[in-house]
């Protein structure tokens, strides 16, 4: 029997942008998300979840699932039979706690995540950095400011594509990918990625709403441009449906439930032959570097959520340039900043 109490706590980290970030679905100037702390034989384990809005998750629910856990008799080593004490559906919440037992496991084992997984943690890959939907001067200043990074990944679908594109491609040469975030018709965006493709856009993400297989695939069959989906691909449930109507995936840990749900993703993506990539939210350190220890198994990154906030409470990941360097220190491998004040008991 554990000598130790075994809690689960939770608090919110509210993360200040450094720009207002907009996409096709609207505005936010501060970013909300769940810090999980997990106590057990000793050991400190930390999860993070960003509740995504679009699927009914919000910070009140997750923390109130989270802190209704009972982990005294669970057998923390058994991971799937930890989660399954979570709905299966309440991924925000599963994510978490996903990442708090792989942090307790590593530092249990004295090993980082990576290396719990078997992965070499010299073939991360390169994140890209997000450029969010704004008028075209400011386009071009924060597009200036980002111009260090070899990929841009930019938020589009309001309808003035190809100012955007123009004004972006007048000052950077590096690799640019598009995420529209459910913003066109299918045939709208069949149109607009033939006139986008002038530009050299690597894939556009979510070109139209999710739910439409046979609109993707009509617009993948049809667009010079590779499509990828987000909103589409939530979890390893919705890969079957989407085979040959796509041509790759972006995985998120708080989207699909952590680490194991993510990897399962991975593989089913592979056997059906589409790229993957694993991306974020706005969101801290702590969940930005759950990610980033897998990024050897996938083919894109776009982990730029610390990037994008002024007052990340924590620290895991480096960014040398684009490229993801992972801590390799045991668990995630993540700590406090020394300006951070201890939470309130
Ligand atoms: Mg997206």
């Amino acid at each position: 029997m554990n000598r130790f109490m075994t809690t689960l706590t939770t608090q919110v980290l509210s993360l200040h942008l450094r720009h207002t970030f907009t996409i096709s679905r609207g505005s936010e100037d501060v970013a909300d998300t769940v810090l999980a702390r997990l106590t057990a034989e000793g050991i400190e384990a930390l999860g993070e979840s960003a509740p995504i809005s679009r699927y009914d998750e919000d910070v009140a629910g997750v923390a109130r699932l989270l802190e209704s856990l009972r982990l005294d008799r669970v057998d923390l080593r058994q991971l799937d039979t930890t989660l399954d004490l979570l709905p299966p559906h309440a991924h925000g919440a599963r994510c978490a706690l996903d990442l708090a037992l792989h942090d307790l496991e590593g530092k249990r084992l004295g090993v980082p995540v990576y290396e719990l997984f078997g992965l070499d943690p010299t073939k991360t890959v390169e994140t890209s950095f997000t450029i969010g939907i704004a008028d075209l001067d400011k386009t071009i200043d924060k597009t200036k400011e980002a111009s260090h990074f070899p990929i841009l990944k930019v938020k589009t679908g309001d309808g003035r594509e190809v100012e955007t594109l123009s004004a972006i491609r007048s000052v950077y040469r590096g690799r640019i990918r598009l995420d529209a975030n459910e913003g066109w018709t299918p045939e709208t965006a069949v149109a607009i990625l033939k006139q986008l493709a002038r530009f050299e856009i690597e894939f556009c993400e979510q070109p139209i709403a999710a739910g439409n297989p046979a609109g993707l695939r009509f617009v993948k069959e049809r667009s010079p441009v590779p499509i990828f989906v987000d909103e589409d691909s939530r979890t390893l449930a919705d890969l079957a449906r989407l085979y040959g109507c796509v041509d790759g995936i972006n995985i998120k840990l708080v989207k699909c439930g952590g680490l194991r749900e993510a990897v399962r993703m991975i593989h089913a993506a592979r056997a059906m032959g589409m790229k993957i990539m694993i991306g974020c939210m706005i969101e801290s350190s702590v969940l930005a570097t759950a990610a980033a220890h897998i990024t050897p198994l996938v083919d894109y990154a776009d982990l730029d959520g610390p990037l994008l906030i002024t007052d990340d409470p924590f620290e895991g990941v480096r960014y040398e340039g684009a490229r993801l360097c992972l801590p390799d220190r045991p668990g995630l491998g993540v700590h406090a900043r020394s300006n951070v004040a201890a939470p309130a008991p």
